[in-house]
């Protein structure tokens, strides 16, 4: 069997396996997954909302800002190209009335304990934008003293006035994008983006009283090698995050047409981000990074880690989080909210968004009812995603039913896993390996009943 160039160091992976599973598979960040999501309109969305105002839960909140100045052309994001400043007040405008229009479903009484600002580029706002933005949510909801408040941002837009400005509005965590600081793949990716930029927006964002951050890499891009990607590697350790997140790029020019310009540079193979996967496992580990999940390296102090360490590690549409019993609240285009039984996802383009908004209508395209099979088998998925290993009694008395009985057919496939030594099974319980903590989402996926690895629409495993 051919091995990885990465055996001797530690990680085992066997490239005809990986090959047999890098099928097209979800990433499952909800269960069912978001292209399951069927039409709704505005009455049903209204009382999806009344539903979920009985619930006491926390909230978690995610506003999609979703302007970018220039577009990176591998991005899978839901994003506005602009230049013009202007569009962003237009946006905060029908943010501030969709605010308005939901929180009063959401029951008095309900702290926030998350807030993240994903996009596009958050910081594609001005300093004067994030304090109305910071209005808008602080004149209607209450925070938790611990919550955890997050920023995406993009260190070649990033201004101190900026920096402070979220530092005004709360915010104590910041993702920083940097995907590779190879030269020749941000060219042959249209993101331009310098070491000392990166360091200085590290360093500014300390200064305004930021001090947890997250760095963003990507393998799998134009012109990446294993080589050249330990380097970017060495670099992102420098730099000194709390939290590494190494994402596999997803190639779905179906849905993402300007990824097709990708293809005139050389993607890499299947085997070469097997290698660049390995190493970075390897490499991140000898750092002192724990692996999280799937695609988390994490500080043994930070909060992912400790949540791990005692399996109530949550999964949802911004990643990997602790708080796992919110209520996720979305707003923006394309932003999805989830509640116990449902989930509901706005539109994606900024026209219907406003229209829908300017007719006193919640911008909602698609929604999902939880049916009660649906909630064991995401219950069953997300613990997999988080604790990478399922006891089926625990499981069975976490979900009131015989794990057994309910899973029968499913425990059956999982021994053609465990064949490929993808898990290791007994009767009571099994526990994933390491090639299978890659092929997590493969693993998962014998629990979904609704799409199957091979579908369309989702990207490859590796
Ligand atoms: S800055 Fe981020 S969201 Fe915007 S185009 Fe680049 S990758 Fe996409």
């Amino acid at each position: 069997m051919a091995a990885t160039a990465n055996e001797e160091s530690g990680t085992h992976l066997d490239r005809q396996l990986i090959g047999k599973y890098n099928t097209p598979v979800p990433r499952y960040t909800s269960y069912p997954t978001a292209l399951k999501f069927c039409i709704i309109d505005d009455a049903e969305s209204r009382e999806a909302l009344c539903r979920d105002s009985e619930d006491t839960s926390p909230l978690s909140l995610y506003f999609h800002l979703p302007f970018c100045r220039k577009l990176c052309w591998f991005c899978g994001c839901t994003k506005v190209i602009s230049t013009q400043q202007k569009h962003a007040d237009t946006y905060l405008n029908y943010l501030e009335k969709e605010v308005s229009m939901v929180q009063p479903y959401l029951g008095p009484n309900r702290k926030v304990v998350q807030l993240h600002f994903g996009g596009g580029s958050p910081n594609f706002l001005s300093s004067s934008q994030i304090d109305r933005l910071s209005k808008i949510i602080h004149s209607r909801f209450d925070f938790e003293e611990n919550a955890e408040l997050s920023v995406e941002i993009d260190p070649r837009t990033m201004t101190r006035k900026k920096a402070q400005a979220f530092g005004r509005l709360g915010i104590n965590r910041a993702s920083i994008g940097v995907q590779d600081v190879n030269p020749l793949v941000q060219n042959a990716i249209n993101r331009i983006q310098n070491s000392e930029t990166n360091k200085e927006t590290i360093a500014t964002l300390k200064k305004a009283g930021i001090g947890k951050f997250n760095v963003d890499l990507i393998y799998g891009l134009p012109r990446q090698t294993a080589d050249s990607f330990s380097k970017t590697l060495d670099e992102v350790i420098r730099y000194d995050p709390d939290r590494i997140a190494l994402f596999s790029y997803a190639h779905v020019p179906w849905n993402k047409p300007a990824q097709k310009i990708l293809e005139q540079s050389s993607l890499p193979s299947a085997n070469e981000k097997i290698d660049m996967l390995t190493l970075s496992v390897d490499r991140l580990k000898q750092a002192d990074y724990a692996h999280i999940g799937m695609d988390h390296f994490t500080k043994a102090n930070d909060s992912l880690a400790i949540a791990q360490r005692a399996k109530s590690l949550q999964r949802n549409f911004q990643g990997y989080s602790i708080h796992g019993n919110a209520q996720i609240c979305g707003f923006g285009i394309s932003a999805i909210s989830q509640s116990r039984k449902s989930y509901r996802q706005n539109f994606k383009d900024l026209e219907t968004y406003y229209a829908y908004i300017d007719e006193g209508k919640r911008p909602v395209e698609r929604g999902y009812l939880l049916t009660k099979d649906d909630q064991v088998r995401r219950c069953v998925i997300m613990r997999l995603m988080c604790d990478m290993e399922l006891d089926f009694e625990k499981m069975g008395a976490d979900l009131d039913l015989d794990f057994k009985s309910y899973f029968a057919s499913e425990i059956v496939r999982l021994q053609r896993l465990a064949d490929d030594e993808l898990i290791e099974i007994d009767n009571h319980s099994f526990k994933v390996t390491d090639i299978g903590r890659i092929l997590i989402r493969n693993v998962a996926s014998v629990f979904d009943s609704t799409s199957k690895p091979g579908n369309n629409g989702y990207s490859k495993a590796i």
